[in-house]
């Protein structure tokens, strides 16, 4: 691990003072952060210890459900409020990681995690997302795990991140604040595709820090839910993912949200796709044409091929037969 500076911050405006030095980066709960230093595959030479700031409020207040940048993803995951009107967000955050881990993990953090590629995590291979312009030895090896939307020519890496996929389902927005002030991003718009600069995964900023999310309350998000399909049952990453949820009314679909993680380089949602679902019922041939819509532009490999499979079945699954509406 390179040599780096520390320093805790004990105020918001002490912290974006001190994220404005250059190459200075906000540590939270240190659970990824500190695993890529150790790798040298992060080396930020001045790390900003934002762990004490007031940041970990979950509240619902005027129809929006406001959670701190700091809250843990256990904390966000066991909380009352979420449990009964945003259970997509409850379920996404219990599949994910251990216990332990999810006692340390901020949710600020989880959005801005890196990809679990293993070319990425390795110096033994070049990677175009850690040395720009070097190659993506995955295109071409071992790809059974990465993308098949949203993948261009230069990074095929999946957006690792399960609550990220709920929040896109539940069109959360992320309050992101710099010296300049706090501005609101939707989450759809927080994630930048590979084209070809990869190592450029957010709208984020030098010197930007998380304060918070905002998620509408609504009666589809009380109708929410997350199913996670991976290689085991715990502690692994998503195969294939969907956060979904759909009301009714009479027979026929009036809302729907679906959401996929695990294929794409971003979190995937298709709202074109989605209004095929509208006024029909909810049938097999409806989810079908949905499915077709919302995966013609995957671009798979002979490995990863199996992805489109499962999140079919993912999708199904969570629109046909888990959630009676
Ligand atoms: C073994 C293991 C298994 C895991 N499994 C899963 C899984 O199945 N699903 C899943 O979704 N996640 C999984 N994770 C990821 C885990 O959820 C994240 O490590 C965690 O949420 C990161 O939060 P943190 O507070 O520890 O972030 P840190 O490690 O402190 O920081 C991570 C990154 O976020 C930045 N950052 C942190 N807070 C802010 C902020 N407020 N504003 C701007 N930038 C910020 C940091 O600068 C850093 O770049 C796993 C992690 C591990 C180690
Ligand atoms: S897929 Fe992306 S992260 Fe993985 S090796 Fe290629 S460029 Fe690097």
């Amino acid at each position: 691990m390179r040599p780096f500076e520390f320093h805790r911050a004990a105020s918001l405006d002490e912290a974006l003072a001190l994220l404005a030095r250059p190459g200075a980066r906000a540590l939270a709960g240190g659970t990824t952060l500190v695993d890529l230093m150790k790798l040298g595959v992060e080396a930020p030479g001045f790390l900003v210890d934002i762990g004490r700031l007031p940041l970990d409020g979950i509240a619902l207040e005027g129809g929006l459900l406001r959670i701190g940048a700091l809250a843990s993803n256990s904390a966000v995951a066991r909380d009352p409020v979420v449990l009964s009107q945003f259970p997509a967000l409850s379920e996404a955050l219990l599949s994910g990681a251990s216990g332990q881990i999810r006692n340390a993990a901020s949710m600020g953090g989880n959005l801005m995690q890196r990809t679990r590629c293993a070319y990425f995590r390795s110096h033994d291979w070049p990677c175009n997302k850690r040395v720009a312009g070097s190659g993506c030895p995955a295109r071409e090896g071992a790809n059974g795990h990465h993308a098949v939307l949203g993948t261009s020519d230069h990074c095929i890496a999946v957006n690792p991140s399960d609550v990220a996929v709920a929040l896109l389902a539940l069109d959360a927005t992320v309050a992101i604040a710099s010296p300049q002030g706090v501005r609101h991003v939707p989450i759809a718009d927080f994630y930048r595709l590979p084209g070809d600069t990869p190592a450029v995964e957010t709208v984020m900023q030098p010197g930007d820090l998380i304060v918070h999310l905002d998620v509408p309350a609504t009666a589809l998000a009380t109708r929410s839910g997350y199913l996670k399909l991976r290689g085991r049952a715990s502690y692994e990453f998503a195969s294939a993912s969907v956060a979904a949820a759909v009301r009714l009314e009479g027979d026929v679909v009036a809302e729907a949200a679906v959401a996929v993680g695990g294929l794409g380089t971003v979190p995937w949602r298709d709202r074109r796709a989605e209004s095929l679902l509208l006024g029909e019922a909810l049938g097999e041939a409806a989810v079908d044409r949905f499915c077709d819509a919302f995966l013609a532009p995957a671009r798979p490999t002979p490995d990863n091929r199996y992805k489109l499979d499962l999140a079919r079945g993912a999708v199904h699954h969570m629109l046909t037969r888990s959630r009676p509406c």
